[in-house]
This record gives structure tokens, sequence and C-alpha cells, in this order.
């Protein structure tokens, strides 16, 4: 098997990994894509399927090629829109969580790249503008730590041999040793353990084989014990790499809340950036092959609340659950907090601070900074005058108070 043939076997599964900072929610009819936090779309994390990205033609790369190129658009940290190749260094696994098409023992064909090999074909695409950033992951061979070394050989080749200077997302082995972790944040600009559930006791039901505490928990606090400890300086751009996991969402009957809970503890206790959540779906020939997929609108519940505990100043408790500890599906949560408690007792945005005027639905952050700096100029006084400065006015009239008045007659207007 070629460089090439290699990618398109590793690559063509990568649609489990969602993509950096797209936030998704999910359009009628169930596909999802992604929205801020306030419901409108910023970028998209869905893959293109071969042959539906279409680069400018060069010389270098053949059309095969062209069509091989698993690469997705995402927004990085910064805002900044790229190609992302994701992929796995390999397909080949030694364990056996219960949800994923990698495990031991499941039948098709495996495929495996020398990190000399991946870097170079990477490189030959970052070079001719194919992508601009690479997501890397792998199955387990011969434990976490001797398959986290070859993920940490390919960085380096990647960032020493071939002078790679953009995007580099290194996944962490479960069972990977602290000098291992040091050196993948000194070679990537995000680094992240996927915890798949928020418990020893829901792990347990998803990967038999996988130490919840040890092997994925230790990781993560290291990474922000290095971060305390180490000068920026010493890590690859100046600057400590963040960090990210992702949940399997309802791959072990485990509740919102639970999730949220952990979330919450890492996003307090070592600054994880965010979580991803991807709602469960059954694959063939996997032990958990006959159970029901989860309703991808649980991600993009799940999103909204995590994004209020970590930007808006919302505590686990202001969440709506429900008696069996679940996000209502129909609702946004904000919306719901924003119902029971601002519904009788409106803000007044002539006078709120910021923390108080990103809670009203339609509000997110460029919203109340732009309620700010216009009401330094003049009160506003209507729906249209918010409007105006791109906020949702309609979904923020029953709960405000304009010079005073409530604006909930005014919807008509809209
Ligand atoms: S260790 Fe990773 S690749 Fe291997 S079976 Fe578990 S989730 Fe899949």
């Amino acid at each position: 098997m070629n460089a090439l043939d290699t990618l398109v076997e590793l690559s063509s599964q990568m649609t489990l990994e969602h993509a950096e900072e797209s936030r998704v929610s999910v359009a009628p009819g169930g596909r999802v894509v992604p929205s801020g936090s306030e419901g409108r779309i910023e970028t998209t994390t869905e893959p293109s399927k071969p042959g539906c990205y279409s680069p400018k033609a060069r010389p270098e790369f053949t059309e095969r090629e062209q069509r091989a190129a698993f690469v997705h658009p995402a927004q990085l940290p910064n805002g900044k829109s790229i190609k992302l190749l994701k992929t796995l260094l390999s397909s080949a696994c030694e364990r056996d969580c219960y949800y994923c098409p990698f495990r031991a023992g499941r039948d098709f064909r495996r495929a495996t790249f020398k990190p000399d090999e991946f870097a170079g074909l990477f490189s030959k695409m970052n070079q001719s503008g194919f992508a601009q950033g690479v997501f890397l992951s792998s199955g387990i061979a011969a434990g976490g730590v001797r398959t986290m070394d070859k993920l940490l050989d390919t960085a380096h080749i990647l960032r020493k041999t071939h002078s790679f200077k953009g995007y580099l997302h290194l996944k962490i082995m479960p069972g990977s040793e602290k000098d291992q972790v040091y050196r993948a944040m000194q070679l990537a600009d995000r680094v992240s353990v996927n915890l798949e559930a928020p418990s020893t006791e829901r792990l347990a039901k998803l990967a038999p084989h996988k130490i919840f505490i040890e092997e994925l928990m230790r990781p993560l606090r290291w990474v922000e014990e290095i971060r305390r400890t180490v000068p920026a300086h010493k890590f690859w751009n100046g600057k400590y790499p963040s960090t990210v996991t992702q949940f399997v969402a309802g791959g072990s009957d485990e509740s919102d809340l639970e999730l949220l809970n952990t979330t919450q503890w890492l996003m307090k206790n070592v600054r994880l950036k965010r979580a991803y959540f991807s709602a469960f779906h059954p694959i063939l020939d996997t032990p958990l092959e006959n159970k029901a997929a989860v309703n991808p609108m649980r991600e993009h519940r799940l999103y909204q609340a995590s994004f209020l505990l970590r930007d808006y100043g919302f505590e686990l408790e202001d969440l709506p659950f429900a008696s069996d500890e679940n996000l209502p599906l129909h609702t946004d949560p904000k919306l719901a907090w924003a119902q029971m408690n601002l519904i009788h007792a409106p803000i007044e945005v002539n006078l709120a601070d910021k923390q108080q005027l990103i809670k009203i639905p339609g509000v997110g952050m460029k919203g109340a900074d732009a309620i700010l700096s216009a009401r330094r100029l003049q009160k506003l006084r209507d729906l249209s005058a918010l409007k105006k400065l791109g906020i949702i006015a309609e979904r923020a009239a029953p709960y405000v108070l304009l010079d005073g008045k409530r604006m909930a007659s005014q919807l008509s207007m809209f």
C-alpha cells in the first residue's frame, strides 16, 4: 500500500472526530451543522467527501491525490479558518472499546503509516496548499506509550525536518507518560485526551480496558501541571497548547448532568478549552451494534449548555435539567433559563453590565459589547436599535426593558 492509499484508508473513518472550534447544531431533518452560540452558522464540520473538495489544481498533485485528500474546513481558536487533514497514524488497535470501528478483532482492512512516511506526504500536501493543518490520532499497538512515541516522532519530523509551521492537533494516547505529554505540548498547538464517558463507572460500559483516572484523567492533569510550571517560550511557537476532550454522548446511558458536571470540572481545574460531544450511533460488528442511535439534537443541547458554563457565567444548577437529569431536546437551555428567571424580572439594557447582558436570549458576547459601546452615545429605546447592533431582537424582546419599557408588544414589527 503506498502512502496515499494508506491515507485514504485511514482518513475515511475520521468523520467520527469533531473538528476544532466548529460549533454544531442540527438542521431540520436531523443534519448536523455548526452554529454560533446564538444559532448562526459559522463554519462546517462536515467532511469533504472524495471529490467534493476542489482546491486549485496544482501540478504536484494528481487528480487521484486530490480525490484522496480528506480535508475538513475547521476554525482555529483564533478564529482563522483552515483546511484540516484529520487522520490516524494507524487503524490497527489492540483495545476493544465497544463502540469503536477500529476495535481489535473487527474485520476490516487496517492501514498504518510510518512516521516519516506520513510526515512526507502531509508536507507535500501542505506545500501545495492542499491542507494547512493536521489532526493526528492513532489506534493503539504495543501499548499506549509505544504508540505515543510514534505520534511524537511524526510530529517531530513534521516540525524539524519539514519545518511545518502550521496547526497541529495531537491526540494523547491512553496511558502515555508525563514526559510524552510534555513533548506533545512542545510540538502541538492543541492536545487532547478522549474521555469518552464522564466517570469510571460509565467508561466501563464503553471501553472495558481503558482506565478512567490513571490513563485518561491523569494526562489531562499533567497538561495543566506543565502549563503552570514551564514557561511558554519552551513550546514550539511560544504559546501553551490548548486542551480538549470528546465524549460519546449517550454511549454509556449517562445523563447530560453527568457529562456537563465532568466538563465543568475539567474547565475549572485543568483549563479544558472545550468538550466535544459525539452522539452515539451504532457501528456494525461491534458489541453495541444493536443499541439505538442517540438523537443528534442531544449533541447540540450539550454544546449550548457547555458554552453557557464556559462563557456565559452559568452554573450547573442554572441549567434546565429534567427529572431524568437530561436537558430537554426541544428547548434552548439559555431560553429555558430566561423563561424561568427573566420573564418577570426583565433586564434593563441601558443599565445592565456585560455579565447580565449575555444572559439575555439573542445577545451573545459581540452583541453585549455592541450594546455597551452604543449606549455610551445614546439610550437604546426600541428593538430596532438592538437589531442594528446585530442582536436577535425578537428573541431578546420578552426579557428586556428598554428605557424602562417592556418591548414584547413590539414583536409584530419584526
Ligand atoms: S483504543 Fe481507540 S482506536 Fe482502539 S478500540 Fe478504543 S477507541 Fe478505538
